[in-house]
Formats: C-alpha cells, structure tokens, sequence
C-alpha cells in the first residue's frame, strides 16, 4: 500500500516536472565582445516547440555552430537524409530562418559577411539606422559584394531587409516568434535591443549599450518600462546583455558599454518597474561580450561574473555561457 502510494506519489511529480515545459531554448554561438575573432557576440533562440532560429547578432556563425553541434545542442535537428549538407551546413542554412542585427559594429556581423557567399534567402530584421550601415558600409561591392536586394550596384537579392520601427511588433518569417527592437545608446551610436515574443512568453537581447547616466540617455529606463510587467506576470524568461569591463573603469572610458557595478544600478531600476523590492528574484540574465584580455592569469568571465554575483542584492540569477553552450528558459 505504502509503495503504491508512494510510486503513484513519484509517478505524478515526475508527470508535472515533464508539464513545466519551457518557451525558448538559446544557442551561443559567440559569447566575448571582440578581440579574438572566431567567439564573438551571436546567440540562436528558437520556441522550444519548432526547429527554426533566429539569429540574435551574427559576430561568429559557423565556427560555433560547429561548436554548439559537437556540445550536442541540435539533436533536435534531422538533416534530411536526400541533403548534401553536414548538420552544421543544414542548421546555418535552413534552420536559421533570419538575423537580428543590433547595431552595425563589426563584431556583431562580421560572421554574416563572411559566411553570406553560402548562405541561403533569409530577412534581415534590424532598426533603419542599422538597415543603413549594412547597405552603405558592408553589402556595397567595395567591402563585399551586395548580397542583399537593395542599396548600391547589382543586387544579388539573399538578404531582404525588414526594418523594424521601434516598440512595433513584427513576425520574424519561418518561425512562430515575434520581434519589437527598442533603441539603446552606444556611446553616441544608435544600438537595439529586441524581445522575442512566442505566445505569451518573452525573452530580452541587448546589444552594445551604456548606462542612462553616462550615456545622458533614458534608452534603457525606457526598456525597463516595456519590460517591467512582463517581469512582474513572470513571462520575461530571461535576458542577455552584455557587461564588456570589470569594475574600476572611469565612466569616460566605457565608450558605451556597461560594467557589473552599471548593469547592477541598472536592474535597480527595472526593480522598480517590476514591482518593487524582490521582484527581479529568479530571473535569468545572461552576461554576454565580456572584451577578453590578452593579459596572463586573467580569467576575466570569472571576475566579472564574482563581481556581479558580489553586488547581486535583487536575487537575480546571473549566467555565462560558453561558447556553444545551449539552455532552455
Ligand atoms: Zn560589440
Ligand atoms: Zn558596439
């Protein structure tokens, strides 16, 4: 009788863990913010229940695709048996149905430059003045030619631009998700943030930004806002945002990006916007664009992850990711 209960008891936690299902699964395919080509800032994300990813910044795509293959992170994905491609070759080029592109610095599209010569038909999803850098400084003939189906000379027509108008909700094409980008400030340089919407869940890609104070900006206390209820009704899954330095760097010299010390004055004010004190407890931040250093015996990721978790009074759940690492949220 005992064991029966207690088998039936077992049966149903394991049935409610297998319900607990979660909405999005992340790919890191570059994690650091420059330096060492090869592992720079791009994440897949995908709704747990399909096989198509959007490509949030595109720095590094197949080398850690590649990665991310040997860590196991597609045993979703069944490259049909008639395909002449590799599992790599088949994610890159059909399973990734588009690109986000935060802002226009080469360490966040350098892998779509490199890699668009073997790419497939795919939109680009991006803010006008991003749309504008990628016409006038990359697909232009002169640092590469025009893969796209607009801006100057021939158009070889693989890339269709899909501006998104800040707040304004747009279908990401070939996935069940959905994107608003909101403007961030870059050292003086429009950079994006985009929330990925699939139902009624949604998970937060910061590109480069600096904080409100430094940067005489409300960029992010207006992203704050937009994401404060969504926090409070726990269906913001997670985020990722970058923090580039450790502590102890002169505002003047962060040239638009964030330290653990700015990011945590920062979440302060999401805080608020969540409803108040406590209200951050559980949720996901992933640091990403740590800028590697070429210093012997620095293990930078750690000390600024120590330095986060050191300052972490909001009971937030601070995460790195390797290169290649995926999780679901
Ligand atoms: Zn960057
Ligand atoms: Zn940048």
């Amino acid at each position: 009788m005992k064991r029966t209960f207690f088998t039936v008891l077992f049966g149903i936690i394991i049935s409610v863990s297998a319900f607990a299902k979660t909405s999005f699964e992340i790919v890191a395919l570059g994690v650091n913010g420059g330096v060492i080509d090869g592992n720079i800032t791009s994440y897949l994300i995908r709704s747990t229940d399909e096989n198509s990813y959007l490509a949030l910044d595109a720095g590094t795509l197949l080398p850690g695709i590649e990665k991310a293959a040997a860590k196991g992170a597609f045993k979703n994905i069944a490259v049909p048996a008639d395909s002449p491609l590799t599992l790599e070759g088949y994610v890159f080029k059909n399973a990734v149905k588009g690109y986000f592109i935060s802002h226009g610095h080469l360490d966040h599209v350098s892998g779509l430059v490199i890699s668009s010569t073997d790419d497939s038909k795919k939109n680009i999803y991006a803010l006008q003045s991003v749309v504008d850098v990628l016409t006038n400084n990359y697909f232009n003939w002169k640092t590469w030619p025009n893969f796209s189906t607009s801006g100057e000379g021939f158009k070889l027509g693989q890339y269709t631009y899909k501006v998104l108008d800040p707040g304004k909700e747009t279908a990401i094409e070939g996935t069940s998700l959905f994107g608003a980008a909101l403007p961030l400030s870059h050292s003086n340089y429009e950079s994006s943030m985009i929330l990925v919407r699939k139902n009624k869940d949604y998970f937060a890609f910061f590109g480069d930004t600096g904080p409100d104070t430094v940067e005489k900006s409300t960029h992010l206390d207006t992203v704050w806002k937009t994401l404060g209820p969504k926090v409070k009704s726990k269906n913001l899954k997670g985020i990722i945002i970058e923090v580039s330095y450790q502590n102890g760097i002169a505002d003047k010299d962060l040239f638009g990006h964030l330290t653990p010390e700015w990011l945590l004055k920062e979440l302060q004010n999401l805080e608020k916007y969540s409803g108040g004190k406590g209200s951050l407890k559980g949720l996901n931040v992933i640091i990403s664009h740590v800028k590697p250093t070429l210093n012997k015996n620095t293990d930078i990721r750690s000390s600024i992850l120590g330095q986060l978790k050191n300052g972490n009074t909001l009971g937030v759940n601070f995460i790195m990711l390797d290169q290649g690492d995926s999780m679901e949220f």
